[in-house]
C-alpha cells in the first residue's frame, strides 16, 4: 500500500511524515493527490516496481505485462553488465518470474542459452560459468552473434532460468558474507 502525493508514490511511513507537515502547515486535504498524499487503495498494476520516492523503500507492487518486461530487461542489462544494479535482486525474490513459460529440450536453444548466459555472467577463467564454454566448444558449437534479443523463447526462458539460480545464489552468498 502507498500515497500518491505531487507525482511521486511514497510508503506509509514517509507519508505519515509528509501528511504531519502539511497538517502542521495547516494545508487542508483536498483530495487531490497534487495537494495533500492520497492514499492509493487500488493496488494497481504498474509497469514498474515502485519504490517510495522519499527513502526508496520497495513497495511489491503487482506489475503488468510491461511491468515484468522491465525486471527481465533490467536483469539481463545487468547481467550484460556484470553488475547487478541495487534492485534487481529484491524484486527477482518477490516477483515470482517463471517466465510463463517452462523451458524445454532442445539443444540448439539449450547451446546459444548457455553459451550467452556464461559470456554475461562468468566470475573468470576458474569459475562454474566459464567451464560452460569448454562443454560447448566440444559439442561443437559455434556461437553466431549472440544477445538475448537474437534468442528464440525458449532459449529466453533457458537464459533467465539460469540467470535467476546465479542471481539467488549470489544474494544467499552476498548475505552469509555480511
Ligand atoms: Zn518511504
Amino acid at each position: 500500500m502507498a500515497y500518491a502525493y505531487s507525482a511521486d508514490i511514497y510508503c506509509d511511513d514517509c507519508a505519515e511524515k509528509l501528511i504531519t507537515e502539511l497538517d502542521a502547515n495547516r494545508v487542508i486535504d483536498s483530495g487531490d493527490s497534487d495537494d495533500y498524499p492520497q492514499f492509493d487503495s487500488s493496488s494497481g498494476e504498474s509497469d514498474y516496481p515502485q519504490h517510495c520516492a522519499d527513502c526508496q523503500v520497495f513497495l511489491e507492487n503487482p506489475l503488468t505485462d510491461d511491468g515484468r518486461e522491465y525486471v527481465i530487461d533490467t536483469l539481463v542489462k545487468d547481467l550484460a553488465r556484470g553488475e547487478l544494479g541495487p534492485c534487481v535482486n529484491e524484486w527477482l525474490e518477490y516477483y515470482d518470474l517463471d517466465y510463463e513459460r517452462e523451458p524445454y529440450f532442445e539443444r540448439f536453444d539449450i547451446c546459444e542459452a548457455y553459451y550467452l548466459f556464461a559470456s554475461h555472467y562468468h566470475g573468470g577463467q576458474n569459475s562454474t560459468e566459464y567451464r560452460i564454454f569448454g562443454r560447448l566448444d566440444r559439442m561443437r558449437f559455434k556461437a553466431r552473434d549472440l544477445s538475448y534479443a537474437r534468442l528464440s523463447e525458449n532459449g529466453r526462458a533457458i537464459y533467465l532460468n539460469l540467470a535467476s539460480q546465479s542471481v539467488a545464489r549470489l544474494a544467499r552468498a552476498t548475505r552469509t558474507a555480511a
